[in-house]
């Protein structure tokens, strides 16, 4: 045997040695985490959010019927006293030792009116119950989350929002909402009727009382297309301005370790139905793992299987009522970090995060997701005066989370972003009181309707109260 041939044959050993010793490393690190006991020593049962990054075993759970049930609720049950809806936020916001309330019994459309397109909802309705029930009165939520598991009230406390230029957050719709106080009394907030309340709490993290239903000002049903193409990701950067002013909703993933992005939109059409296909994400994003499972240390590589795997994927399209299409499933479990960004620096970020990942974080395979939303005028809302564009990083769910404190949200806050505050963050009392420009206002009305602070658990005390 030569030389050469030898030395190609002792390389390639080395090199199968080398993968299959990373897989095996892969495999081993990809162990299920450890389930918790489903009741605590006193009988308490567990609860848990999507992610599994909070938990508590509350001693009381209430399910109140009407809105003077939860003001009762509210003022005579244990502190902390939590409202909790699809359990969806990654935050501390909902765990409790005491008291939890859902509003899982009020749910649905309680009226309507076909010349404004508004509607009464019950503030427990899951969005994607409120999609058919609206698209039965010939009204549509033009813009909506990624998911549609949220209920009303859990997403709009958080400022929970899709995409699109000129398109407000969900909470952006609410022209009033009921709010039942720890004082046991129900308030009507909008513009007109305690306008201070209905400017701090429309979007209140759960932290001024049980919000009970909403007026909500809709869009006449609509028929969208839905386009879903795999685009060279500078494209995707460069030509944001423009597919915004072209399409009504749109965003973009990019697919970490590759040079490219996936592009979604939606636009009216009156073309004939075509529904949507199966999921396809999830088997998508377990190719990515797949690729990092196998090629976690050989970047270029990665790079090159990827951009091999993804060039020649078609695009897809459906057509049909927006609630349909809007929003997807997301069955593979996630650590998130989004954070909303002054339109202006919102490039220049995803450049330096996407930079910082492929030079530190080889691990991170799910993309990375890039929207747009307009301004409001909740003092709360992460888009508080300004039009934002929003960087959302994700971790698989037995993936290590930490970096996003170190490596990425020190850049999103450079750019001078806000946290969504239903997704993972570090930031305190100072850190938001800075970023708010209405914070003490807020803070003064949270003050007088929870005089008490029954509505503060831990990560509300280290959020509302100064340390
Ligand atoms: C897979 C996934 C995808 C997501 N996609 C998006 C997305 O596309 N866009 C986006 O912006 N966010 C998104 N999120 C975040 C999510 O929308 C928010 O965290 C939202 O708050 C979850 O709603 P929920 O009903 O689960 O509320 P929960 O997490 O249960 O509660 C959220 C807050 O609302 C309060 N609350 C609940 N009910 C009431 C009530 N009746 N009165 C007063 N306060 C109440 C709670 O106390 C808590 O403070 C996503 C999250 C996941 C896990």
């Amino acid at each position: 045997m030569g030389a050469t041939r030898r030395t190609m044959l002792i390389g390639g050993g080395a090199l199968a040695a080398g993968v299959a010793g990373l897989a095996g490393r892969r495999i081993w690190l990809d162990r299920e985490p450890a389930a918790l006991p489903a009741v605590d020593g006193e009988g308490h049962l567990l609860w848990q959010n999507w992610s599994a990054t909070e938990h508590a075993y509350p001693a009381t759970r209430l399910a109140p019927a009407s809105a003077d049930e939860a003001a009762h609720a509210l003022k005579t049950a244990a502190g902390p006293v939590r409202m909790v809806g699809a359990s969806h936020s990654f935050t501390g916001l909902v765990p409790t030792p005491a008291t939890l309330i859902s509003l899982d019994r009020m749910t649905g459309v309680l009226g309507h009116d076909p010349e404004t397109n508004q509607a009464s909802v019950a503030a427990g309705t899951r969005l994607y119950e409120l999609g058919p029930a609206l698209a039965k009165i010939g009204q549509d939520m033009p813009n909506l989350p990624d998911i549609n598991k949220q209920s009303l009230a859990g997403g709009t406390q958080t400022g929970t929002h899709g995409t699109g230029r000129g398109f407000r957050a969900v909470h952006g719709g609410i022209l009033a909402f009921d709010l039942a106080t720890p004082r046991g009394e129900v308030i009507e907030c909008s513009a007109t009727s305690n306008p201070d309340a209905f400017n701090a709490a429309r979007v209140g993290i759960g932290a001024f009382g049980v919000v009970t239903r909403f007026t909500m000002q809709n869009h006449p049903l609509s028929r969208v297309k839905k386009v879903t193409s795999l685009r060279p990701r500078e494209d995707l950067i460069a030509g944001w301005d423009e597919l915004l002013a072209k399409h009504r909703n749109v965003e973009f993933y990019v697919i970490p370790f590759s040079h490219w992005g996936q592009l979604i939109t939606h636009d009216e059409t009156t073309e004939p139905v075509r529904p949507r296909g199966p999921d396809t994400d999830t088997d998508g994003q377990m190719k990515l793992k797949h690729a990092r499972d196998l090629l976690e240390f050989a970047t270029p590589l990665r790079f090159w299987m990827l951009d091999d795997l993804i060039a020649g994927m078609p695009e897809q399209v459906a057509i049909d009522e927006g609630w349909k299409l809007l929003s997807n499933e997301r069955s593979v479990r996630n650590r998130e970090i989004e954070y909303h960004l002054p339109r202006e620096t919102q490039m220049a970020a995803l450049r330096d995060v996407l930079d910082a990942i492929e030079r530190y974080r080889s691990d991170v395979f799910i993309p990375v997701e890039v929207r747009r939303i307009a301004a409001d005028d909740a003092w709360l809302s992460p888009f508080y005066g300004r039009e934002s564009g929003s960087i959302a990083v994700h971790t698989y769910y037995k993936d290590d989370y930490r970096f996003f404190y170190t490596l990425i949200e020190p850049i999103l806050r450079r750019y001078g972003g806000r946290p969504h505050w239903g997704k993972l963050n570090s930031l305190q009392h100072d850190d938001f009181a800075a970023l708010y420009p209405r914070w003490k206002d807020a803070l003064a009305v949270r003050e007088a309707l929870d005089p008490q602070g029954k509505l503060l658990n831990p990560y509300l005390t280290r959020v509302m109260r100064r340390g």
